[in-house]
């Protein structure tokens, strides 16, 4: 897609040259001072044809006195960037299927456009004229537009034009994300998600990609990552991606996506109704590769990693069962009590993997807990943190991203539930509080830096007639990157190490601080839940 912007404003607005004019009006801002399109659109209100309401939109065929073929009127409810989004996604669902190649969008008279409507328009437009082929040859082509040219008044132009550049930078990464959330799990496997990180670094040259393989983990100790592939004859992957924006030395963000390419539940298997959306629990790592895909595009001074550890959660007779018990890369070691409840298993060995880079801080993604669906539904992802300042960042770049999350609470007291008679702690508590649970469950192993987490579970993809990835939150990531690049000094930096961390570790609900406290030299531990389940090989299974 060929974005560009141009001015054109009052008289001049009918006579732009393209195959489209989508105009954005508002209740209050409904004339443009061009008085052939203020005149259809006083006839078009007149004759019923159009009310100034949010989500209207008329379309109309060669209108006289305009200059190009088309024209769509589309009502926003205001000039917020985001009821703007609405307006252009409206007025391109008029043009979708018509002959229009290139389509200018403009807003009425008074309607400041500055980067964020631009932004939103370029997301918009990408997100218009997506189509998922790779397994469906006969999907609908891709429609006739090319060209989308964002029209404004010149104060305007500048701004708009950055914003249509940072736009472009994260709907490519989007797009990458909703692409691999979308393919299938026999295609999209931990092996496909680790060729996926070394395109990118090939792509890139600010961009380096690490795979490690099964004995690599087994030396570092990640019995609990490693129990969750026991039953899969996928080979496990750990991907490490790194972006060198920032000067050498500074401290990185750290991305953590959890990547299961299928979800069965393993042997605390899934009901099979909707099974087939689990190709989507590997949502966090594509949100972690569609962001390095945009931080490659829009090159901002950031340091950051990327961690990804994926494989499946399969059933078989070498599969982990209920009850087991294994150590993970801290030390403490886990009770499965439920094998479905794996994300954490994968991610609490990657967060412990994740202190090796002095972060200045952490921030895991992942569809963790059908819980958080049930607490906040499709629209915002669940934020989990004790750190306020990590947390206004995040909760801040959503709302710029449109990419919104909400927070949740994560008291100490929620921990009680994880208890064990046999570990130093559960994988699952009760059903109550279950998404707040699994996020006390990862501060467990977090304790070394600044921490968030994001339950994507109900953001990541769209179930039903519209089933399929949203690329979400590759948005708000990308956001909360550029912003912290633009902080400068001000940019959140590792906390100072306080005396007495390990006291504060404890708590009531675990014994687990001695064992966490081994976490900063993980590569010296003992690992005898790993050496025991390496003799069993699942990819031996027939
Ligand atoms: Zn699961």
């Amino acid at each position: 897609m060929d974005y560009r912007s141009s001015v054109a404003q009052g008289s001049t607005l009918s006579q732009v040259n393209a195959d489209a004019l989508l105009l954005v009006l508002t209740p209050e801002q409904s004339q443009t001072a061009d008085p052939v399109l203020d005149a259809l659109i006083q006839d078009a209100i007149q004759a019923d044809d159009l009310a100034l309401k949010a989500g209207r939109a008329l379309y109309l065929h060669r209108p006289r006195g305009v200059k190009t073929a088309r024209l769509v009127l589309a009502v926003a409810a205001d000039a917020k960037p985001k009821s703007f989004k609405a307006a252009v996604a409206k007025g391109l669902s008029l043009l979708k299927d018509g002959g229009a190649g290139h389509v200018a969008i403009a807003a009425a008279e008074g309607f400041k456009l500055d980067a964020d409507h631009a932004r939103v328009t370029v997301l918009t437009v990408a997100d218009a004229t997506y189509v998922f082929r790779l397994t469906k040859p006969s999907a609908p082509k891709a429609g006739a537009l090319k060209k989308v040219t964002l029209l404004s008044a010149d104060d305007q132009a500048a701004a708009v034009k950055a914003g249509i550049q940072q736009g472009q930078g994260i709907a490519e990464g989007v797009t990458l994300a909703r692409e691999l959330g979308n393919r299938p799990a026999n295609h999209c496997t931990p092996t496909h998600l680790a060729a996926e990180a070394r395109r990118l670094a090939k792509s890139s040259k600010s961009i380096k990609a690490e795979v490690l393989e099964r004995p690599a983990l087994e030396k570092l100790g990640m019995g609990s990552f490693l129990s969750v592939t026991n039953g899969s004859a996928q080979p496990p992957k750990f991907i490490v991606l790194r972006y060198e924006g920032g000067a050498a030395g500074q401290a990185p963000v750290v991305l953590v996506g959890k990547g299961i390419t299928f979800d069965t539940g393993g042997i605390s298997l899934k009901p099979g109704a909707g099974m087939d959306e689990m190709k989507f629990d590997m949502g966090g790592a594509a949100s972690v590769l569609g962001t390095f895909q945009s931080l490659a595009l829009l090159a901002p001074k950031i340091n950051v990693v990327g961690l990804i550890p994926t494989c499946e959660n399969m059933p078989s007779g070498t599969a982990t069962k209920p009850g087991d018990v294994v150590t993970s890369m801290s030390g403490q070691t886990i009770e499965i009590l439920n094998t479905d409840a794996e994300g954490r298993l994968i991610l609490c060995d990657a967060l412990t993997y994740a202190e090796r880079f002095k972060p200045a801080v952490v921030v895991d993604i992942a569809t963790l807990t059908g819980a958080c669906v049930i607490a906040l539904g499709n629209l915002h992802s669940g934020l989990f943190s004790k750190d306020d300042e990590l947390a206004s960042a995040l909760l801040q770049a959503g709302q710029a991203a449109q990419d919104t999350a909400w927070r949740m609470p994560l008291d100490d007291e929620y921990g009680e539930g994880l208890k064990s008679n046999f570990a130093d702690l559960a994988n699952v508590g009760g059903r109550e509080g279950g998404s707040i649970t699994a996020a006390w469950f990862l501060s467990k192993f977090t304790q070394a830096y600044r921490w968030a987490h994001l339950d994507i579970a109900g953001t990541a993809w769209k179930s039903g007639g519209a089933k399929g990835g949203t690329g979400r939150p590759v948005g708000l990531l990308t956001q909360f990157l550029l912003d912290q690049a633009a902080a400068g000094k001000d940019a959140l930096a590792p906390r100072e190490a306080k005396p007495g961390r390990a006291a504060a570790k404890t708590t009531k609900t675990t014994k687990a601080p001695k064992a966490a406290s081994k976490s900063v030299k993980p590569e010296k531990q003992v690992k005898p839940a790993v050496a025991r389940k390496s003799s069993i090989k699942p990819a031996a299974k027939a």
